[in-house]
C-alpha cells in the first residue's frame, strides 16, 4: 500500500510509563485537526478512557499459530514430547503458553495427530472520535507475545485511514520502554517526540530511548514533564540534548490540574486556563514547524 507521502506520522515516546506520554498524546489528538489517532501500547492501552471513542468495528488479531494434539489420532510415539525444543508438550498435550508456534511437531507427527491453528491473540478496536476522526486502539491478551506484529497491523491500519480520508497527521501514542513494539511503531514514522522526566532514572531511560531512535534516523525532539520538580536533573537533560544536537519542544511544569483531569477522565485541554495544558498548546503549536522539515 502506498502512504500518501503529504501525512506527517508523529510518534509519542518515552523511555518508561508513567512520563505523562498519554496525558500528551490524548492533548495533540485534540489539537491535531484532520488527523487519525492511533494508541499503540498494546500491552497497556489507556489512551481510550481519556478519549472516550464510539467503537465501531472489533477485529481479531491472530498473531501466530499454536499446535493441538488430537487424542483419538495420538499413537503415544512420543516423537513430538522428545522433538520440541520449547518442551511445551507434556502428556501427549501442548501447553498454549509454552507452545511458539514453531510447526515442527505438526511436520513430524507420524499419526497427522497435530491440528496446527491460528490463534486469537488480541483485538483491535476500531473507533470514531469528535470530529468524525478515526481513533484505532488494540489489547493483547494476558500471555500472548506478537505485540510487535500488533502494533504493526493497528499502524498499518491507521495509515490506510489517513490516506483514504486525505488527513494531515498520524498521531501515534507509542509503548513505553525499548522493546520489539517499541521498534514496530518507530517503522516509518516522520517525526518522534519523547516525553521524559527530569530525576535520574529519567535522564537514563531518556538516554536508553534516543540510542534506539536515533538508529531510525527520524526527527526527534524531546519534552521534560514536571521540569519544575529537579531543576537541577532538568538542566542536566537539557545538556545532554545540546550534546546530542536534539531540540527540546518544550517544558511542561508540574500542576495539579493534569492529576485531576486524569482521575476525571479527562483530557487537560478541557481545563484550559492552567498553565501545563497552556505549555502544551505551544509546544503543539512549535512542532508545526516539523511539517516544513520533514
Ligand atoms: S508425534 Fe503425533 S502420534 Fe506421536 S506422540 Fe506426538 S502427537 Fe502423538
Ligand atoms: S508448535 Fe513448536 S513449540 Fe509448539 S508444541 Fe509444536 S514443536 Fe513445540
Amino acid at each position: 500500500m502506498t502512504i500518501n507521502p503529504s501525512i506527517k506520522q508523529l510518534l509519542i515516546l518515552s523511555g518508561k510509563g508513567g512520563t505523562g506520554k498519554t496525558t500528551i498524546a490524548a492533548a495533540f489528538s485534540k489539537l491535531a485537526g484532520r488527523s487519525v489517532v492511533a494508541d499503540c501500547d498494546v500491552d497497556a492501552a489507556d489512551l481510550f478512557i481519556l478519549l472516550k471513542p464510539e467503537v465501531k468495528e472489533k477485529t481479531e488479531f491472530h498473531g501466530g499459530k499454536k499446535a493441538v494434539i488430537n487424542q483419538d489420532l495420538c499413537s503415544r510415539c512420543e516423537f513430538c514430547l522428545q522433538s520440541c525444543r520449547f518442551d511445551a508438550i507434556v502428556d501427549y498435550s501442548v501447553d498454549e503458553v509454552l507452545c511458539e508456534g514453531c510447526g515442527f511437531c505438526f511436520r513430524i507427527c507420524p499419526s497427522n495427530a497435530i491440528e496446527f491453528n491460528k490463534n486469537l491473540s488480541g483485538h483491535l478496536f476500531d473507533c470514531r472520535i469528535p470530529e468524525n476522526r478515526e481513533f484505532l486502539y488494540a489489547k493483547l491478551l494476558p500471555g500472548e507475545g506478537n505485540s510487535g506484529k500488533l502494533v504493526t497491523e493497528l499502524k498499518k491500519k491507521a495509515s490506510a485511514y489517513c490516506t483514504q480520508k486525505e488527513k494531515e497527521w498520524l498521531i501515534i501514542d507509542g509503548p513505553p520502554g525499548i522493546g520489539c513494539p517499541v521498534n514496530a511503531s518507530l517503522s516509518g514514522v516522520d517525526a518522534v517526540l519523547l516525553v521524559t522526566e527530569p530525576t535520574l532514572s529519567g535522564l537514563h531511560d531518556l538516554k536508553r530511548i534516543v540510542r534506539l531512535v536515533q538508529s531510525f534516523k527520524v526527527y526527534t525532539a524531546v519534552v521534560i514533564n514536571k521540569h519544575d520538580i529537579n531543576k537541577e536533573v532538568a538542566e542536566q537533560i537539557e545538556n545532554y540534548l545540546h550534546q546530542e544536537n536534539i531540540s527540546l519542544a518544550g517544558k511542561i511544569s508540574f500542576d495539579e490540574k493534569v492529576v485531576t483531569a486524569l482521575q476525571q477522565e479527562k483530557s487537560i485541554l478541557e481545563y484550559p486556563e492552567n498553565i501545563a495544558a497552556q505549555e502544551i498548546l505551544t509546544i503543539w503549536n512549535s512542532l508545526q514547524t516539523i511539517r516544513i522539515k520533514i
